[in-house]
Formats: structure tokens, C-alpha cells, sequence
């Protein structure tokens, strides 16, 4: 049984596995393997930590988190023409990579992973949004994972970190940054990928923090920031006109001038606004410990 380091260059892999990228899988792989080496460095020290790996494709990421130490790695691949590939990754760290084939969104990693969970992956773009949303908004905060290092079109790696008062700011940076920290590792250009996507890539990492910065209950937060950006360049009094009642009061009540627009509303704002939107009279009760003051 050989170890990781002898293992053939990804290309071969690609090659004697007939890998030839799918569009509508979102495949862009990564064959530098200095690269996938530092991508796995991005979560810190994973010394036999646990990470939940979502499309791992040929396995260049993958074998980047064993080298560095992960104590079990879970993998999970849509792809079956893949899973020979990681099946050999596997026999080369006995006993630390599970490989499932299937549909990443159907997974829950607490099944087969213990402990703190290091989520890693490159994910395919049209994927990417619909799981970050879903690791930001569990039933109970803090969530299960302890970090989330993720592959993103730059364009969607600047929203989740944007600040107020640019045209990135938006749900996302509200949802990412009002229970999590997050910033963006590394950026790459459309070489580093083979085949090169027409855009430039970034890889975010969030951390959750362990109450969210301003108490507010999660569902009315995303409800009303949804409502604020969806018609965003409206002030603000016309924009969540869909709330009901007087939205005047309730976004003075928030501190928030009425005439404001989203974009220009801070994240403590928010939080203030969906707590004065829960404590309406006859607004059902709100979820409990939801922040830290
Ligand atoms: N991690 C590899 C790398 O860095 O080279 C592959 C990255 S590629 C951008 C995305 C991978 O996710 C592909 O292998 C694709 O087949 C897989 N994939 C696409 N949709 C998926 C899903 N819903 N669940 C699991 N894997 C998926």
C-alpha cells in the first residue's frame, strides 16, 4: 500500500480515469497540488480534526487535507466516473477518508464525522450559495461545524465580506457576518483551474462566533433583510412597506432614518429592526437566545 506522497500527478489521475470536466457539474478542478496544500492550511491546524469535504472530483483538495494532518476526512462526489480516483486517495491514508457518492445537499456530515467539524471544498458555483446559506442558518447557533473554508466566484466572495454603503453589501454579508467571521483567504485567477472559468475565484473563511453580534430572532432577521435588498435601491419605508403597520415607527424605533436605503443600514441595525419587528404587538414569539445583549 503506497502513501499519499506516491500517488500519480493529478493530470494522470484525470487521464487514466477518463475525467474529462462537466459543465453541469460545475467541474473546474484544481491540479496544482502547492495550491490545494495551501488551501487545506486555511482552516489552521487540522491535526486529527474532522472535515466534511463537498465535491472533492479527482482529489486534489482531498489529498491536501490528509498531508495536513486531518484525522478523518468525509467526502462526498455527485460524480461517480470520480469515485475510482478517490477510492485510491483512500487506500493511500487507510482508515481517514470516507468516500460518498451522492448529492452533497442530502448529506449531513454529524453521521459520519465526530467532534468539530472542519468544512473544506471547492465547490460547484450553482451549489455554492444554497449551502452557505444553509451552514449560516441552522435550527441551533453555535452550528455543528468549526470553520467553513469555501471556493466562491470572487464576485460572490466579495458579498459575503462586503461592508455597508457598496452595491456587494447585501443579504449574504448580513447573514455571514451577524453570527460568523469572515474574510477572504486567498484569490485565484481562472489558470489556476483546469478547465479556466471565465471568472476570477476566492476562497472565504468564516468562523461562527459564539452568539451572533446583535440578539435578534434569525428568521425575522432574514426575512426583513430579504425584504430591505429586494428592492434596494427604494428607501427603506417604501421597500419593507410588505411588513405591515407603521414602518415609519418601527425603523425609528430600529434607529434607522425611514428614508434610508438597505445598502446604508448596518448589521446592528438590522437586528434592531427584526427585534422591533418581533415585538409588535401579535408578532408570534420569537426564538430565545439569539445574541449577546
Ligand atoms: N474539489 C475538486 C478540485 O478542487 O479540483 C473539484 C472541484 S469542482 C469545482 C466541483 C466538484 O463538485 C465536482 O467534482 C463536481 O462533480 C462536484 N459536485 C457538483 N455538484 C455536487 C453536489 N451536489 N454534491 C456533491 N458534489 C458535487
Amino acid at each position: 500500500m503506497g502513501s499519499l506522497d506516491d500517488l500519480p500527478p493529478l493530470r494522470a489521475v484525470i487521464a487514466a480515469h477518463g475525467l474529462a470536466a462537466k459543465k453541469s457539474l460545475g467541474q473546474n478542478f484544481l491540479l496544482d497540488l502547492n495550491l490545494t496544500a495551501r488551501i487545506a492550511r486555511v482552516p489552521g491546524d487540522l491535526s486529527g480534526a474532522s472535515v466534511f469535504e463537498v465535491g472533492p472530483g479527482p482529489g486534489g483538495l482531498t489529498r491536501g487535507l490528509l498531508a495536513e494532518g486531518a484525522g478523518k476526512v468525509l467526502a462526498v462526489e455527485k460524480d461517480a466516473r470520480c469515485l475510482p480516483a478517490l477510492a485510491e486517495v483512500a487506500a493511500a491514508a487507510p482508515g481517514r477518508l470516507e468516500v460518498i457518492g451522492g448529492d452533497a445537499l442530502e448529506v449531513d456530515p454529524r453521521a459520519h464525522l465526530d467532534g468539530p467539524i472542519h468544512v473544506v471544498a471547492n465547490l460547484p458555483y450553482n451549489v455554492g450559495t444554497e449551502l452557505l446559506v444553509r451552514w449560516l442558518t441552522p435550527e441551533v447557533w453555535p452550528p455543528y461545524w468549526a470553520s467553513l473554508t469555501l471556493m466562491f466566484q470572487q464576485e460572490v466572495a466579495e458579498r459575503i465580506v462586503a461592508q455597508p454603503g457598496g452595491k456587494a453589501y447585501g443579504r449574504l454579508a448580513v447573514l455571514a457576518q451577524w453570527r460568523a467571521q469572515a474574510r477572504i483567504a486567498l484569490r485565484l485567477p481562472p489558470e489556476a483551474f483546469t478547465p479556466a472559468p471565465k471568472v476570477h475565484s476566492a476562497v472565504v473563511h468564516l468562523r461562527p462566533r459564539p452568539v451572533p453580534l446583535w440578539p435578534a430572532d434569525p428568521e425575522v432577521l432574514s426575512r426583513v433583510v430579504a425584504m430591505a435588498f429586494n428592492q434596494r435601491r427604494k428607501m427603506l419605508r417604501a421597500a419593507l412597506k410588505g411588513l405591515g403597520g407603521d414602518v415609519e415607527a418601527l425603523l425609528e424605533q430600529a434607529g434607522i432614518t425611514p428614508t434610508e436605503r438597505a445598502e446604508r443600514v448596518t448589521i446592528e441595525q438590522f437586528a434592531a429592526l427584526a427585534r422591533a419587528v418581533a415585538g409588535r404587538a401579535g408578532a408570534p414569539a420569537s426564538r430565545q437566545g439569539q445574541g449577546n445583549q
